[in-house]
This record gives structure tokens, sequence and C-alpha cells, in this order.
């Protein structure tokens, strides 16, 4: 933590300012302190006094513990301050903190996901500066509708007659689940009842729309002839359910987008996908496994396809609709597409990344300038290599005496449950405590990590520290505060 202005500087120091017990200066006497107005200034009189509270609190149990018999346990004022300093660092910094994410997951749902290519924060920080048409119309001067401004832009990507936007993934489920299924049977295919991130679950998904599960197959193989024995008068629709977070492997079998779509116009019914990742792009050109996109279900004869904002296509956290426009048009008029609706500022950072796709859509080069989550995907494993060398001098010698360092070879994850299997090759800064190979010694060496002012996440892992160096961009800020690295002493 770098040391507040009101410190006292050296020389300074009061030798008479010894504390004890008795001697705690009162709260408003601290107020008081011309030290302290310039905090108060700041941060407020509200938080100074509470930070003041607490560090008073703090030491007086830390007297107390000390205190015997004759020796009364004394402390000085410049440790009372130097607690107060702290206590106002701790209450004046954001619960949601920004942190190197060096876990391995590249898409990582408790870290954020996707960052946003500059042009959707430019995007957004306007919306969140000035009004803006999120429900205008300009040329008619009166009311518009908050999907105009990204419907277009969808449809041309992924060649839908309509597209509409909420919340994120689990809700466009949801949504398109109760405006097309309520009151009414969904057949699912045994294999294809996900859970996703806790508590999003299909089962669930389904009794909150109001519409009856019926599952069909078996975990590992379900047949066309399954959907077709399930279709009664009470059917809703026919799914398909990316199974974005695992594979069955080995004696399995699924219909075809194609044939699922040719069963359900036979029964006219419509075919709902849900993708899940989205990529807007093929992944091949970038030497990445092939991940379903889109337009690919749509061509098949897909009527509704699910995908989410903020996993494959790398921008903002929302849920995304695309199909028929009937369909597309009936989901819109559903009371919950309110409830589920995304802000100005969400719409915003959409709207600018779904322009980069457009724009830039034949041009690799650019996409993966443009879009921070592509590059961290397509990045050169022999560049994340140079920069594990450049890193290892600072790395060695933070951790000293205390952890080897080693550069090694990693295999990253894309995360999110997209391409759940496919691994990208990268390389690991590994820290491994020397001498006690105990899990306390690594478990205050990722404990230490965290404490940086920008804390860094790694992945434990075959008794070291993993940090994984494709996602590490800012070299130079990592680098600057492996100094403050603060190990536990070595028992
Ligand atoms: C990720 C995912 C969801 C949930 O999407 P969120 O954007 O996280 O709400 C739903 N279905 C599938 C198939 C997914 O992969």
């Amino acid at each position: 933590m770098t040391s507040p202005t009101f410190l006292p500087r050296a020389g300074e120091t009061d030798s008479d300012g010894v504390l004890t017990l008795r001697t705690l200066p009162s709260v408003d006497a601290l107020l008081n302190l011309p030290a302290l107005q310039e905090p108060i200034a700041v941060h407020g009189r509200a938080l100074v006094k509470r930070a003041i509270q607490k560090a008073l609190a703090g030491l007086r149990q830390s007297l107390a513990a000390t205190v015997s018999a004759d020796t009364p346990g004394t402390a000085t004022r410049e440790q009372l301050m130097r607690l107060i300093a702290d206590q106002i660092a701790l209450e004046t910094a954001p619960s949601m903190r920004r942190v190197f994410n060096l876990t391995g997951t590249v898409i990582h749902t408790n870290l954020g996901r996707s960052p946003l290519p500059e042009a959707a924060i430019d995007a957004l920080v306007q919306a969140a500066r000035h009004p803006v048409t999120i429900e205008y119309d300009l040329v008619a001067g009166e009311r518009g509708e908050r999907d105009d401004h990204t419907e277009q832009l969808l449809c041309e990507l992924t060649g839908a007659e309509a597209a509409t936007v909420v919340n994120n993934n689990a809700a466009a489920v949801l949504l398109v689940l109760a405006a097309l299924g309520a009151g009414r049977e969904v057949p699912v295919s045994r294999g294809e009842l996900i859970e996703i991130g806790g508590s999003f679950r299909i089962p669930d998904i389904m009794k909150m729309a109001g519409c009856q599960l019926v599952e069909i197959g078996t975990t590992n193989r379900t047949h066309l002839r399954d959907y077709e024995n399930a279709i009664n008068e009470r059917t809703a629709m026919l799914t398909s359910i990316h199974t974005s977070n695992y594979q069955v492997v080995g004696f399995t079998a699924a219909p075809t987008e194609a044939e699922l779509a040719a069963l359900a116009k036979e029964h006219k019914l419509p075919l709902f996908v849900d993708l899940g990742s989205g990529a807007l792009v093929g992944f091949e050109r970038f030497g990445l496994p092939h991940e379903s996109l889109p337009h690919e279900s749509l061509r098949a004869g897909a009527d509704v396809v699910s995908i989410s904002g903020d996993k494959l296509l790398g921008g903002p956290q929302a849920g995304i609709i695309l199909g028929r426009k009937d369909l597309i048009n009936k989901i819109r008029k559903h009371p919950l597409k309110r409830a589920l609706r995304c802000d100005k500022l969400i719409m915003a950072a959409l709207e600018a990344t779904l322009r980069l796709y457009r724009d830039h859509a034949d041009d690799d080069r650019k996409l993966t300038q443009l879009l921070p989550l592509l590059h961290l995907l397509n990045r050169d494993t022999d560049d994340i290599h140079a920069s594990g060398q450049r890193l290892l001098p600072a790395a060695r010698a933070a951790f000293g005496e205390q952890a080897s360092v080693t550069l090694h070879a990693s295999k990253s994850q894309i995360g999110s449950g997209s391409l759940p299997i496919d691994r990208l090759p990268s390389w690991s800064l590994v820290i491994t405590p020397i001498g006690k190979r105990s899990g306390q010694a690594l478990a205050g060496i990722a404990s230490a990590l965290r404490k940086l002012p920008i804390p860094v996440i790694g992945r434990i892992h075959d008794g070291a520290l993993w940090l994984d160096l494709r996602t590490l961009e800012d070299e130079a800020g990592f680098v600057a505060q492996l100094p403050q690295l603060a190990l536990p002493a070595l028992a």
C-alpha cells in the first residue's frame, strides 16, 4: 500500500507519542488532526470517521492482548496513524476490483468474461454520460424501439429475418420458452439437459417458463424417432441445446439440426436452438476448432436461435435471439421481454461490437486487432513464451528464496462453456514453494498475489501455482507491482 501524505515524515515522529490503552486519543480528537483534513476533504468525514473507529478498535484489541500485570501494551502514534491510513485505503477500495486473470481460462465467468473492444467501451461511456436515443426515432421524432440499434446488424451478420436482445442468454432461453411454449410440452433430449454455471438448469428454466419438459432418448443416444414419438397436439416446439460445457463422446447419436428442422416443419412446430457460445465468424480461420455459428443453424432450418453476447462473440453480457420474424415479434411482445431487457450501456456496447464484425468480416487481422477476445484466443505461442522469458527475472526476484519460478508449456481453456474440451497451447510461470512443499506455503503465495494492488489470480495445480501468460497483456503493470509482494514469513 502506498504511504498516504498525511503520515508523519521522517524526523517528525513524536518521540513522546507512546500510546497505551488509557492514552489512546478519542475519535473526535483524531478527526480534528490537521493531517486528516485532506483525506476528509477527498473521501468524506463519514468514511474517515469509520476508518478511525476501526483502527482504534483494532489497536485497542491488540493492546489488550499484549498487556500484562505491570507492563501495559504500547503502540506509537505513528503506528496508529498508519493503521488509520490502511483502513482508509481499505474503505475507499471498490468491492469489484480490476485483476490479472492468469487462470488459463480466457472467458472466465467469475472474472467478467470477455474484455470489450475499445469501440464498445467508447460507445458505453458516451451512453453513460449523455442522453441517447435508446428508444427514440430521430427521423420521425417519436418513440422508437430498443432493438432498432442492433436488429439490422444482427440480421446482416447471421442471415436472420429478425432479432431481439435481452440481458443474457439464460434470459433469452427463458423468454423463448415462455413466449412460444408456456402451458405446453417441450421435448428435450436427455443428453442435452444441461446445467450451466451453478443455477442455470434446463429443467428449472422449463418450469419457470411454464413449459412441461418431456425428456426423450438417453444420455448418450437420442434418435430422430424419439422426437417424433414425443410429438402430440400439446407439443410447443422442438429444441436443440448446445452441450456447451461438456461433450458426450463414444457411442453417441443425435439427429442433425437439419433433420430436426425437417421434422419440426412436417409437424408445423418451430425448432429452437440454444447455441450458447455465439461465435459470429468461423473459428477455424484463426486455427481454432470449429464452433457452431448461428447462421449455420438458421440455414439448417432452425426457426429461433439464442446466443450469448459475452462468450465467443467478445462483446458485453447479452442474450441474442435470432430467427423468424413472426416468432421474434411474439417473443418481443411477451411481458417478460420488458423485465429482461438490456440497458443503454449494453445496447451501445453491443451495437459497437457488432459493427466491427460487419465492417471487417473478411479481414482476420483487423478482427483480431479490434476484438480483444479474438486477440487473446489467437495469440502466438512464441510471443507468449517470449513474454514469459522477459518476466522470469522479475518474478524470481520477487519470490527470492521462498519459491522457484520456471516457465512451462501449458494449455489454456477458452472457457464459459465454449469449445469445452479443446485447449490452446500456452506458457505459464510456475511458482513452486521451496522447502516444505506444503499446501500451506502454496496457499500463502496465492494469497500474497491476490493482495497486490492489481490482484493476480492464478491456478493451483500439482503442488504449484500456475500463471498462464496467454491473457497477460499488461506486462509492465504486472512487473511494476511485483516488488510489493508480501510473502508470509517462512515457518
Ligand atoms: C452459456 C450458456 C447459456 C447461458 O448463457 P449466459 O449468457 O451465461 O446467460 C445458456 N445455454 C447455453 C447452451 C450456454 O452455453
